[in-house]
């Protein structure tokens, strides 16, 4: 048996699952369990610290990184403007004054 997830609403442990539907005896409050669950897997984008990072945000660098396929170093630090957020092992597109378009990984970097 899995657990069912705490109501929604007032919290209540108490949940029980009535066909598709969960409900709480507490509040009387139904739901269905697939839009918690969508709800859950949406894709959040969080810089090294764990902050929430969004479209056209500003950020640097916390480490040095090679740009692929050259020599060169963008340096810990440097300032990156607004970012996207994309899907991939890569998951921020931007583009980096002096170096052009640039893929990133929301681990390298912190909100500005
Ligand atoms: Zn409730």
């Amino acid at each position: 048996m899995s657990t069912l997830p705490p109501c929604p609403k007032c919290q209540s442990t108490y949940t029980y699952q009535d066909g598709a539907m969960l409900v709480c005896p507490e509040c009387a409050h139904e739901w269905s369990p697939d839009s918690v669950e969508a709800a859950e897997v949406a894709r959040v984008w969080k810089d090294a610290h764990g902050n929430v990072l969004q479209d056209g945000d500003s950020v640097t660098l916390v480490k040095d990184l090679k740009v692929k396929g050259s020599s060169t170093v963008i340096k810990v630090g440097t300032k990156v403007k607004n970012i996207r957020l994309i899907e991939g092992d890569h998951d921020i597109d931007c583009k980096i004054d002096g170096f052009g378009p640039m893929q990133l990984k929301s681990e390298f970097i912190k909100k500005a």
